[in-house]
């Protein structure tokens, strides 16, 4: 592979079909090893997203904002009300969705939608004020770092820095020398 990164996620999303059983195979092989504590794969984890994220705009992309339908809590409804200009009650009528529908007030976990209502096509239209699960995607998703590649290797169908993070450390598993290139 070269050093060209295939950044369209319309591209991303015909290959990462294509790549999720090898890449799912590598999750299986490295899951028990980051559970064990592997710091030098965790270290690489970071440092391969970082170099991957400093290569694609993701203000060119958005596809995660179709695919999260993140939860929203009482103070990021609260931000999103007034970014939006709506009252509360507006907010969830209008954007957001109840995770179970029927519950009461206080037990109930407001989503967005998937896709996000608040993505205009290009860019995200509340994008202060966007919630925590959008801020973390995909650098602080999961518990844990074998939580996290399961992460990645989930969105890497759609998320083309996923799919290239995945892919770079799936190469340098295989081939330590030839570890920067996918
Ligand atoms: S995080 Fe991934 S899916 Fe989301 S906008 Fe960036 S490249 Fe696209
Ligand atoms: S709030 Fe913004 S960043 Fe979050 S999913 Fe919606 S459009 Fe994307």
């Amino acid at each position: 592979m070269g050093d060209l990164l295939v950044s369209d996620p319309d591209e991303v999303a015909l290959l990462g079909p294509q790549r999720a059983s090898e890449q799912w195979s590598f999750y299986e092989k490295a899951a028990p090893r980051l559970q064990a504590g592997d710091q030098a794969l965790i270290a690489r984890m970071e440092t391969t997203l970082a170099a991957v994220m400093a290569q694609i705009d993701c203000t060119a992309c958005g596809r995660c904002c179709a695919h999260m339908g993140p939860a929203v809590s009482t103070d990021e409804a609260g931000l999103l009300a007034a970014a939006l200009a709506v009252s509360a009650e507006d907010l969830r009528r209008r954007y957001l969705r109840p995770m179970w529908p029927g519950a009461a007030a206080d037990d109930q976990v407001w989503l967005l939608p998937d896709p996000c209502p608040l993505h205009d096509g290009r860019l995200c239209t509340v994008y202060a004020a966007r919630p925590q699960v959008c801020r973390d995607f995909p650098q602080a998703v999961g518990a844990n770092a074998a939580e996290r590649l399961a992460i990645w290797v989930d969105m890497a169908r759609i998320c083309p820095i996923t799919y290239h993070t995945v892919e770079r450390l799936l190469i340098a598993e295989n081939d330590p020398t030839a570890a920067n290139g996918a």
